[in-house]
């Protein structure tokens, strides 16, 4: 006897206590069962994706449906006993199949993958007569999910036009026409499997098939069709197949053949284009029975959700069409879908992003988001990409949206430090080399700059996600400022040449042996011009020094112009300082003292005079009062030895424009200051008063001298 009763031992997966008998979809009660996300993860068919199938069966009540179920597909639905007649399947249960022989040799032809199993509640109304809804709903409910109906039918019943089984199938084409004419467009065919049991074998299948056929068209022309439907076929939304089996009990073993041969059209392999009998017949034998075009298209991930709301749909007595259901279910799928991909992606993004504040160059952010990006897409684009196109795309839109928002936040913090880092770095390592060699400033800077450059474009470049993101500006950006950063130390730069060229002019000028206070030492109409060629000379030889040290600086023309403008200015203060410093009243009359004692005091070959009595004290002393005191006016201007003006303004040239742009400083003017070489008193190195105060000043120790020198002849002649 068979062993897939109640008792029976053959099981689903491992779950032997819980899902012995697969799951109760619908109880009693009409609820929807919480436990199919589990049934189908025991089983391994959650994330079968398409790769599933379902079937339902239907037909009156005690016609052997479960038996007939739990022999083609190792189900264990309970059966009833053959001394108690009673109700046994309450509600609808699910069971997968399983195929205990398919395994063992692998070039027969065996059950098809992940078939899940629908045994309905019996349809008579003989125990459940006062809830004959209930047959409408479960109805709906198998059509809307399954792709094989499978009708169990006594061979007794064909042709009983008014049988059960007869108003049963009017509803099922009632609720077909309700469930798809929304969406028109696309035809959802499901196979009516009409199984005639206990076949004697008077009556051939064919005519059995041929009075079905006519039932099942003339229920259709019964039907009232929505608009638009009027003139439909049954065989625009139905294909049939018809087989019998011989009675269980009186031919056991008949039987248990003739349902392992039914077995074989639940394979797995079906060809894509079925070939269909005039009638709309299909020849399931040569077919199989899960043409592609019966699936329904709902994910395994999704069959749990899109079940419940269909029932629940069902019990509200809402209406009900599956296009706007598998919308639903797509949004519903989509979003829980898309919560587990953005946890993936929060794993690898959000240490960076708690990282952000420390606003630092984050070491592998690059190769993270694009990980983190890829990852939570594809996971998305494999699990999602299996529900309603249009509300698929919409989502996967959204969700690139949202994580590349996050990642363009990481990105723009990413550029803005790495911005950062290149300007630092470049102003240290260019800093550091001018220091550590004096190194050739314009290779340094045209080196530094390609490495920071080439740092931040690389640094960029991984984090844009291949161009999704542009770092042209910031590019740009660090490249001005850069470019403006090796303007400014080239300024420095400059500046600091310009001091120690300065300060080797003033070294020059001060130098004992051909500087300015020796030339001093002799005093005479060429001092002047003496010193201004001291001056044009030495100033020119500074200016070709520089110019050589500033091309190698990278200076641009007008940067060493204004270099020059400005060194040249600063030479003359410089110049001017020390002939102030040289003209000082004290520091002059000792000067005009020496010329004057060694006129007076001394004789022709040096020798101190002794004045005697008689000898031309007065004349000697005018004569030496009047050579010193013509000395005087060739120290008051600076001219040259024509008596005119150095050309001061043409050597040091006009001011060049655009001086406070670049980096060389020149700073204001005091036109007052006589140092300045505009001032117009820049050439008078004794004022008037000056010259008074001198004069005075010489006089009365000349005069000093002339009285002493009396004074030592009257001694001389006392004694
Ligand atoms: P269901 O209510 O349609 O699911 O019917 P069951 O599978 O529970 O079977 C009801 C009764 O019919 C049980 O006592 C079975 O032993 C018996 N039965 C099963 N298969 C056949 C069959 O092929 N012919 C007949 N006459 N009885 C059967
Ligand atoms: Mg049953």
């Amino acid at each position: 006897m068979a062993t897939n009763g109640v008792n029976g031992s053959a099981i689903n997966g491992d779950h032997e206590g819980e899902f012995n008998h697969g799951i109760q979809v619908i109880d009693e009660n009409k609820e929807f069962t919480s436990t199919m996300p589990e049934y189908l993860t025991a089983n391994n068919v959650l994330q079968a994706g398409f790769s599933y199938h379902l079937i339902s069966v239907f037909g009156s009540q005690s016609t052997g449906k479960s038996t007939l179920l739990n022999h083609l597909f190792n189900t264990s639905f309970p059966v009833m006993s053959e001394s108690r007649r009673q109700q046994t399947t309450k509600g609808i249960w699910m069971s997968l199949a399983t195929d205990p022989d398919g395994s063992s040799d692998p070039d027969k032809p065996h059950l098809g993958k992940n078939i899940l199993v629908m045994d309905v509640e019996g349809t008579d109304g003989r125990e459940r007569g006062e809830d004959q809804d209930f047959e409408r709903k479960s109805a709906l409910f198998a059509l809307a999910t399954s792709e094989v109906l499978i009708v169990n039918i006594w061979e007794h019943q064909v042709g009983l036009y008014q049988g059960a089984n007869m108003g049963l199938l009017k509803t099922v084409f009632e609720v077909n026409l309700q469930l798809f004419q929304k969406d028109k467009s696309t035809v959802h065919r499901s196979l009516l499997f009409f199984v005639i049991r206990d076949h004697i074998g008077h009556t051939p299948l064919e005519n059995l098939k041929n009075t079905l056929l006519a039932d099942l068209n003339n229920i259709w022309h019964g039907l009232s069709k929505p608009p638009g439907l009027e003139s439909s076929s049954i065989s625009d939304f139905f294909d049939f197949t018809f087989t019998t089996l011989p009675h269980k009990l009186l031919q056991p073993d008949q039987f248990k053949l003739e349902t392992q041969r039914l077995k074989l059209r639940f394979r797995e392999e079906s060809p894509t284009n079925a070939n269909y009998s005039t009638d709309g017949v299909l020849d399931t034998s040569k077919t199989g029975v899960f043409l592609p075009a019966y699936h329904r298209r709902i994910p395994a991930d999704g069959l749990p959700h899109y079940a419940g709301n269909i029932w629940r749909m069902i019990t509200e007595n809402k209406d009900l069409d599956l296009p706007t259901q598998q919308e639903l279910l797509a949004q519903y799928r989509c979003d829980e879908i898309s919560v587990v991909c953005v946890e993936l992606f929060d794993e690898v993004i959000t240490p960076f992003e708690s990282a952000l504040s420390q606003k630092i160059v984050q070491p592998g952010l690059g190769p993270a988001m694009k990980t983190a990006l890829d990852t939570a897409l594809s996971k998305f684009k494999e699990e999602a990409g299996r529900y309603h196109k249009v509300v698929y795309n919409r989502k996967l839109e959204d969700l690139e949206k949202k994580l590349q928002s996050r990642l363009k936040v990481l990105y723009v913090a990413q550029l803005t430090a790495a911005h950062k880092n290149a300007i630092a770095v470049f102003a240290d390592t260019i800093q550091k080399g001018i220091k550590r060699s004096g190194a050739d400033f314009a290779s340094l800077v045209t080196e530094t700059r390609a490495t920071v450059l080439a740092d931040f474009t690389a640094e960029a470049e991984a984090c844009s996600l291949e161009g999704a993101f542009s770092y042209t500006d910031e590019l740009h950006a660090v490249e001005k400022e850069l470019d403006e950063g090796a303007t400014r130390l080239r300024g420095e730069e400059m500046t600091r040449l310009l001091a120690r060229m300065e300060k080797s002019l003033r070294t020059k000028f001060t130098s004992e042996d051909d500087g300015v206070a020796y030339m001093f030492k002799t005093i005479s109409p060429t001092l002047y011009p003496r010193i201004w060629t001291l001056f044009t000379t030495g100033v020119t030889d500074q200016i070709a020094i520089f110019t050589q040290r500033s091309t190698a600086l990278n200076a641009t023309s007008d940067e060493n112009s204004q270099a020059v403008y400005k060194l040249k200015k600063r030479a003359w203060k410089v110049l001017r300082t020390i002939l102030d410093e040289e003209t000082k009243e004290q520091g002059l009359i000792t000067r005009l003292m020496g010329y004057f004692d060694k006129d007076f005091r001394y004789d022709d070959q040096g020798v101190p005079r002794v004045w005697k009595a008689g000898e031309d004290i007065e004349g000697t002393f005018a004569k030496s009062k009047e050579t010193v005191l013509k000395l005087i006016p060739d120290l008051a201007t600076f001219q040259l030895e024509d008596g005119s003006k150095p050309p001061l303004a043409a050597f040091i040239g006009d001011a060049p424009e655009g001086v406070e742009e670049v980096g060389v400083n020149i700073e204001e003017e005091e036109e007052e200051d006589v140092a300045s070489p505009t001032s117009t008193k820049t050439f008078i190195i004794l004022t008037p008063g000056r010259i008074t105060s001198l004069t005075e000043s010489f006089n009365r120790q000349a005069d000093q001298a002339f009285v002493d020198a009396k004074r030592g002849t009257i001694s001389s002649v006392s004694q």
